[in-house]
């Protein structure tokens, strides 16, 4: 009959048309900041600095060598490392400052950092209405612990946990292999 598809293309419309204001599932305004969308794995904006244990500063596992400020492409990450009291590097960042002002999410310091230390972040509320010091984070504002790279990157986390205990268990095994063997008893002599 003539009109039948003008009818059932129609029909469909105000079917969606309708469908569209009673459905949840295809709702597609999200009524922030009442709602907040659960974000997928792979959002990033800006990185922060995992450490584990308890202790945010002494747990950090940044060994401040430097990799990832060197990396960085607009070079809004600034790193001195903490001396012992002999003036040797120990191993650990006294200063960690990153610019998220500056920073553009590019993920190149998590690519480049040999020890797992740093990640991104999802973290978005971050607005300020001062630019400078507001947005320039310390060490710190960037250190969280592990479980919150799990809460926000299960899959990644859970490999790099899987990761950095087969690194531990292979310098173990290493050390022990290494270690000096206790002399063979020697034989009674008659
Ligand atoms: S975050 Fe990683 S690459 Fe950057 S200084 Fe620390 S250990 Fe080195
Ligand atoms: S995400 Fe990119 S721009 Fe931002 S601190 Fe890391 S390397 Fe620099």
């Amino acid at each position: 009959m003539l009109g039948t598809g003008l009818i059932k293309g129609l029909t469909v419309t105000a079917k969606n048309f309708v469908g569209s204001f009673h459905d949840p599932a295809r709702f597609v305004t999200t009524q922030y900041p009442e709602e907040r969308t659960t974000l997928p794995e792979s959002f990033r904006n800006f990185p922060f600095l995992v450490h584990d244990g308890d202790q945010a500063i002494d747990g950090l596992r940044c060994v401040a060598c430097k990799i990832c400020e060197n990396e960085c492409p607009p070079q809004c990450i600034y790193i001195i490392p903490e001396r012992d009291e002999r003036g040797r590097p120990a191993k650990k960042p006294r200063v960690f400052d990153i610019d998220v002002s500056v920073c553009m999410s590019c993920q190149i310091c998590v690519e480049v950092c040999p020890f797992d230390a740093i990640k991104m972040d999802q973290q978005y509320e971050i607005a300020t209405p001062e630019r400078f010091a507001s947005l320039l984070l310390h060490r710190e504002q960037l250190a969280k612990p592990n479980a919150y790279f799990h809460q926000i990157h299960p899959t990644e986390a859970a490999e790099v946990d899987a990761r950095l205990a087969a690194m531990k268990r292979a310098a173990e095994e290493k050390k022990a292999a290494a270690a000096p063997k206790p002399p063979a008893p020697s034989a009674p002599t008659v």
